[in-house]
């Protein structure tokens, strides 16, 4: 019988579902978006009931579709977006509240009280006092829903992520699990032991019975109830959606990379089974546990990405498509010495400054929209250079290649002005499905599907490799005009 793996990929504004063969090739997707919710400024919220609808309702209609039953499937991978917290009732699988976002900057005030506390949290989570992670997401849950910290104490309550929900509702109630990716994320959990760990939840004044079983990425977590879809699926694999990218890319070994270019971009450096402590504002995460070993990642994260190009399009109305961005780009030899620093809502790493934002530098009588769009693009390879520096530092390696993917990656010009500035070789899959490609790796390595790694690599086509081409005092020139716009940015906001 043909046998495929079925990929949930549960994002911030839609739930997926991608069945794929052993080459990776999809079978059959579906896709829903469903509600986001702003009840204030700043609030960001999701009901876990429609994650849960939309996400299986993909997932019986990419089956459906294919003309596939259960049978079928070999097993389900997850991955999910990361840090977004549910509560629900033990008994009645009722969530005591909407789902707070990752977005969601509520906890700001809390995260901020934590500061004294920053050093403890670095060590043991890699992570900083953000209200971004789950745990202050946690506490306001407890703290604010009349009858909730009571009910969570008797331990009627339980705390899960979004793959960790997911995997709950599958299984019909049984297993309450999250996965070391998911888990490294809350600002509850030691990277080190691999264990909850009891002081944070003390500080954050969380029950512990609430949280669940911490396990590896690739494993056989349960099976689906029958009634979803027919019979039983395997459920074996679970990632959050970087760390998925990161697996999907086959960053299998220490030093490889990854960029993802979407609406923001996210870089992950696998450090193999050590921690690496960042000096330069990157989080020290859990790319994966597998096979009883646990593989480290350093991430750093640009807030606009292919946001900009979205600016470019909607905004300035200087291209009807983003991929036309490309195209208008290309009319220029160069930005004309232009440089757009694109912090719309203030700068990431390095520089963490929350305040800082937008500029546009070295505009003369001769600069066209064709020099704005070009320096926009190159301004996301700024960025990216910025946290491979960063990575360098932090590591003190080399980083010689850097694997891509996210919408943006498809454009040619960006890429090669990335192996360009980084003095790298961009390597650029025929998919760049990397997100939920990763999910179905892990879950078919745990299935028996895919034997080994090997096997995983041995399916995999690059479809275009970019190579550096600009001489080594160009590049610095190039880099030294970037530093100088940013540096002049922030100082704009700060007199
Ligand atoms: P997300 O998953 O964050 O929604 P995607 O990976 O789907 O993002 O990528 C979409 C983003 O990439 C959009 O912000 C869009 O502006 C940008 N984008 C898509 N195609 C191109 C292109 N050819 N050139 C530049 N940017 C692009």
């Amino acid at each position: 019988m043909n046998s495929y793996i079925m990929a949930l990929d549960q994002g911030t504004t839609s739930s997926r579902t991608i069945i794929y063969d052993k080459c990776g090739n999809i079978v059959s997707a579906a896709q829903r978006e469903f509600t986001q919710i702003f009840p204030h400024e700043g609030w960001v919220e999701h009901d876990p009931l429609e994650i849960w609808t939309s996400q299986i309702g993909t997932a019986q209609e990419a089956l459906l579709k294919a003309g596939l039953t259960y049978k079928n499937i070999a097993g389900i991978g997850i991955t999910n977006q990361r840090e977004t917290t549910v509560v629900w009732d033990k008994k009645t699988g009722e969530p005591v509240y909407n789902a707070i976002v990752w977005q969601c900057r509520r906890t700001a005030d809390y995260a901020a009280k934590l500061k004294p506390h920053e050093e403890m949290i670095r060590s043991k989570t890699g992570l900083l006092a953000d209200p971004y992670f789950s745990g202050t997401k946690l506490a306001w849950i407890l703290d604010n829903v009349p009858g909730v910290r009571a009910k969570a104490k008797r331990g009627d309550l339980l705390f899960g992520t979004v793959e960790c929900w997911l995997i709950w509702k599958m299984t019909g109630g049984s297993v309450h699990v999250s996965d070391y990716s998911n888990a490294c994320r809350t600002m509850l959990f030691d990277i080190n032991t691999l264990s909850w760990d009891e002081e944070l939840c003390d500080l954050l004044n969380i029950p512990m019975c609430m949280l669940p079983e911490p396990v590896e990425c690739s494993a056989h977590y349960g099976d689906t109830v029958s009634v979803l879809f027919g019979g039983p699926i395997p459920i074996t694999g679970s990632a959050g959606d970087q760390q998925a990218a990161l697996f999907g890319e086959l960053c299998f070994n220490e030093g490889d990379v990854k960029s993802t270019y979407g609406t923001g971009n996210f870089l992950l450096l696998n450090t193999g089974d050590k921690p690496v402590p960042s000096k330069n504002g990157l989080l020290t995460t859990i790319a994966w546990g597998l096979d009883g070993k646990v593989t480290y990642a350093l991430e750093g994260s640009v807030f606009v990405c292919g946001a900009a190009v979205q600016w470019l399009r909607d905004q300035m109305k200087f291209i009807s498509s983003a991929p036309e961005s490309e195209e208008m780009a290309a009319q220029v030899p160069d930005a004309g010495g232009v440089y757009v620093v694109p912090a719309f809502v203030g700068l990431g790493a390095p520089y963490w400054d929350p305040d800082a934002r937008g500029a546009m530098f070295g505009i003369t009588r001769g600069t066209t929209r064709a020099h704005i769009v070009r320096a926009t693009l190159q301004s996301l390879v700024y960025q990216n250079e910025d946290l491979l520096t960063a990575m360098r530092a932090d590591t003190g390696k080399e980083i010689n290649t850097l694997k891509v993917d996210g919408g943006a990656a498809m454009n040619d010009l960006l890429m090669q002005f990335q192996a360009d500035i980084s003095d790298v070789d961009i390597v650029r899959y025929a998919s760049i499905e990397s997100t939920s490609l990763g999910a179905a790796y892990l879950a078919g390595l745990a299935s028996g599907y895919y034997d080994s790694l090997a096997d995983i690599v041995a399916s995999k086509e690059i479809s275009k490799t970019f190579k550096p081409s600009l001489g080594e005092k160009e590049r610095k020139e190039k880099l030294a005009g970037w530093h100088r716009a940013v540096k002049a940015a922030i100082a704009y906001h700060s007199v």
